[in-house]
């Protein structure tokens, strides 16, 4: 069994995937081929936001989303603590600092309820992460930011096919991040990102920054940086990005299945009212983690841990002065967390066989 089975899918579309690569490699057009603005054009509309930018991976999205804004040294940028290194790597990456509040206890995302106690003279954005493919509480996040003029980013790395309110992630915010790498819901075959926003002129910028800030060849108007989404990459992605609807809602039915099954073992993952996830993890808690996760490792089946260690603990960060206790939630949430598989080839009866092992390391 495989905690993400991309053989699974690649076998499932072959014929179309091996067409758009014959045709990228045909015509050589290996950087900045046409596909790119296709698959740019499909994503805003999927989304249904002004402007798509392609960019080389979800990091880099973020990167660009900070520059764009202009956030740099002496900044303060809030963020979650319960979340993949990259959403916080990006803000000390631009030599700003990142400042941390806890999560909710129900939906692992920041606590909207936090934020402004957080909020200093040097605070200039907030990045919001849809943890788990679960949107975060944006409307509670947006009113914060615009009462205090803060600049907003939602990083959408895993929740490219969520919704809160009506409106789909990749929507939120000044600028929006997602990422194609392979494991996440809409994913490519190497390192992917994109950028979303509403604001036409943020959009040129950051097509001039992802290009070493040329609008025309050897051209350069500002310092930016190499990152272009490779065209093999994004010819892979339309061709995925028509069965995506279809594998969204495998996804949500391979989630009620186990929500079914476990609610009464362990603690389920919640969807808040007038949210969709797309589960790009399907994580469980249980105070007995280390025998559960023992347990299905014995009968073969993959588990991970997202994330074992929470930001503000890593040594990475370790300059920014933060002790264990200082987020209670995001600690007691990493102590308790597991993914099991999920994704929207497992098979009736694996899921079977994983759920049969969860319920007898609880009777146990
Ligand atoms: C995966 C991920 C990223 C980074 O995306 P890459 O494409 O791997 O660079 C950023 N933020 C979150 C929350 C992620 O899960």
């Amino acid at each position: 069994m495989q905690f993400i089975d991309l053989k699974a899918q690649y076998c499932a579309y072959q014929a179309e995937i091996d067409t758009a690569i014959k045709e990228v490699t045909a015509s050589a057009q290996f950087i900045n081929g046409p596909q790119v603005q296709e698959l740019e054009e499909a994503l805003a509309d999927f989304v249904g936001v002004e402007h798509a930018v392609a960019c080389a991976s979800g990091t880099d999205a973020l990167q660009l989303a900070l520059m764009v804004l202009g956030i740099g040294s002496g900044d303060e940028v809030i963020t979650t603590p319960f979340t993949f290194i990259a959403t916080a790597e990006t803000i000390a990456l631009a030599g700003a600092r990142p400042v941390f509040v806890d999560i909710e206890e129900d939906t692992y995302n920041l606590d909207p309820d936090l934020l402004e106690a957080a909020i200093t003279e040097s605070t200039k954005a907030i990045i919001a992460v849809d943890l788990y493919g679960h949107p975060a509480a944006y409307e509670k996040i947006e009113k914060v930011a615009a009462k205090h003029g803060l600049k907003f980013i939602e990083d959408a790395a895993q929740s490219l096919g969520a919704a809160r309110l009506g409106s789909n992630c990749g929507s939120f915010g000044d600028i929006a991040a997602t990422s194609f790498f392979p494991a996440k819901p809409l994913g490519c075959y190497g390192d992917g990102g994109m950028l979303f926003t509403a604001d036409a002129e943020a959009a040129e910028s950051l097509r001039c920054l992802r290009n070493h800030g040329q609008r025309k060849r050897y051209y350069h108007e500002m310092i930016g940086c190499n990152s272009r989404l490779d065209t093999l990459q994004a010819a892979i992605l339309l061709a995925k990005l028509v069965h995506f609807p279809d594998e969204i809602s495998q996804r949500i039915q391979v989630a009620a299945r186990y929500n079914s099954a476990l609610a009464d073992h362990f603690i389920t993952p919640q969807v808040a009212s007038a949210c969709v996830s797309v589960f790009a993890q399907y994580s469980l808690r249980s105070q007995k983690r280390d025998e559960v996760v023992a347990g299905l490792q014995e009968a073969g089946i993959p588990v991970a841990i997202h994330y074992p260690i929470p930001l503000h603990l890593q040594p990475a960060f370790v300059d920014l002065g933060y002790r264990a206790g200082d987020f209670p939630v995001a600690e007691k949430i990493a102590t308790e967390i597991f993914s099991l598989p999920m994704h929207p080839f497992l098979k009736g009866e694996e899921q079977e066989l994983v759920i049969n092992t969860l319920l007898k390391s609880v009777q146990s």
